[in-house]
């Protein structure tokens, strides 16, 4: 293979009939332009949807624009974490400190909204001026009345991995703090479904139809009174295990809430997903009523995806996204609709998702971790891919190859999980995978 870091080897595996072994979970090797994004941004993202807390990056304006409305993350309520607060750091800052700037920005700001709770941001220049962003918080808090987390996140200190445990660290802070909202008798809360495009309302759905209440959702839609309820929950569901998983163990240990991993993407797993939290509660009617659920679901998808299995029948697909869990769920949802997976890979995959997709994939499916533009670029050109599925970064590769893009991270507005996602995506992969648009790409 071309293109390739030497020391990058053991991170990029063809899949053939011989053992597995993957090298994951590593920092970046230095100028290979990793698709990762840094500790600050992974924070943001995770805490980003909790829409009436008041979030303040503590650092230059570059940060904050750069994570400025980064995901739908949709609201049923209020809509404060759209809005991008920075303390706009200069020069004079770095020189004589922004403890003071971040104090009467965070007073100015809590008086203005009267958010429920306060984030803090550290990011690069913070951890090197050394600003005492715990103390400002700390302080703020005793004078507003407020909690006012500090999220030390400076973006390089390691990877977006790392700003995922701070983020769930900084939830953690929120729960178990009240015990008032009421509970029904089967009690879920929902973590890792980030409301990007309207999809945890159609989970909330299959959820209740079942009868199952959701407590609180981590933090796709979220309301900090709720995460404050969140303990009381009997059950956490965790999809989008690499960013959320630290907060389930952590919850597991404090208040005994046991937790369980899912994916909501395609008919499968969306299906295991219901049949698992069902079985957690062991009640016969919850069973009966996702067993009727998942029946009518599937009668009314099944045909639709045969349709589409024709049409499609024979094409490539290359997927790169954040997590691998992901990306387990893809290669079986693209499966359903006749497209091979072709090349297979993530940002912060673990060994354990790996060996998944390793069984799942085809002889021959390449898998990478960590990659960079050039390498993709060069896998999905060997691999002779028709339609690559990543994010924002990726989208350029795609497009300057003329190949098929389906957007599967955060900017996307189609909501892509559970069943009527399924149909989405379905229709998603045909359109692009079909335009006539991609005749015009001058192909390498
Ligand atoms: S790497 Fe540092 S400077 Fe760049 S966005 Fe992240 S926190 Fe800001």
């Amino acid at each position: 293979m071309k293109s390739f870091i030497a020391e990058r080897n053991k991170q990029v595996i063809t899949k053939d009939d011989g053992s597995f072994e993957i090298d994951c979970g590593v920092d970046s090797v230095a100028g290979s332009v990793s698709q990762r994004a840094c500790v600050f941004c992974g924070s943001r993202v995770v805490l980003y949807p909790i829409a009436d807390a008041l979030h303040v990056v503590h650092g230059p304006i570059g940060c904050a624009s750069y994570t400025w409305d980064i995901r739908g993350s949709l609201s049923s309520h209020e809509q404060l974490h759209r809005m991008s607060f920075s303390t706009d750091l200069r020069e004079k800052h770095v020189i004589f400190g922004g403890e003071k700037q971040l104090e009467n920005a965070l007073l100015e700001l809590i008086e203005a909204y009267k958010p429920k709770a306060a984030f803090v941001y550290s990011t690069c220049i913070v951890g090197v001026i050394g600003d005492d962003v715990l103390r400002i918080c700390k302080q703020t808090s005793q004078k507003t009345g407020i909690d006012v987390i500090a999220v030390q996140s400076e973006g390089f200190q390691g990877t977006k991995k790392d700003g995922y445990k701070i983020a769930c660290d900084a939830i953690g802070k929120l729960v178990g703090t009240r015990n008032d909202k009421p509970l029904g008798e089967f009690n879920i809360n929902i973590l890792g479904d980030f409301n990007l495009a309207g999809e945890l309302w159609m989970l909330k759905e299959y959820y209740e139809k079942i009868g199952i209440s959701i407590l609180s959702t981590i933090t796709g839609d979220a309301k900090v009174d709720d995460i404050r309820n969140s303990h009381r929950a009997s059950l956490n569901v965790v999809q989008c295990s690499g960013s959320m998983m630290h907060l389930a163990k952590d919850m597991k240990e404090k208040y005994g809430v046991t937790f369980i991993k899912v994916s909501y993407f395609g008919i499968e797993d969306m299906s295991d997903a219901l049949y698992d939290v069902v079985e957690f509660f062991k009640s016969e009617t919850l069973m009966n009523n996702a067993k009727e659920l998942v029946k009518e679901e599937i009668g009314r998808l099944m045909p639709i995806m045969a349709e589409y299995k024709k049409k499609l029948q024979g094409k490539k697909a290359a997927i790169y996204v954040g997590g691998a869990c992901k990306a387990i769920s893809l290669v079986k949802a693209l499966r359903l609709i006749g497209v091979t997976t072709v090349v297979v890979g993530s940002q912060t995959g673990n060994k354990e998702d790996y060996e998944l997709l390793h069984q799942l994939c085809d002889k021959g499916t390449i898998l990478v971790d960590d990659s960079n533009p050039l390498e993709l670029t060069s896998l999905v050109l060997e691999k002779g891919a028709d339609i690559f599925i990543g994010g924002v970064k990726e989208r350029p590769i795609a497009h300057k190859l003329g190949l098929g893009f389906c957007d599967h991270n955060h900017e996307r507005k189609l909501p892509l999980a559970g069943y009527e996602g399924m149909i989405k995506f379905a229709e998603e992969i045909f359109a692009t995978a079909s335009s006539p648009v991609w005749q015009f790409v001058r192909k390498k």
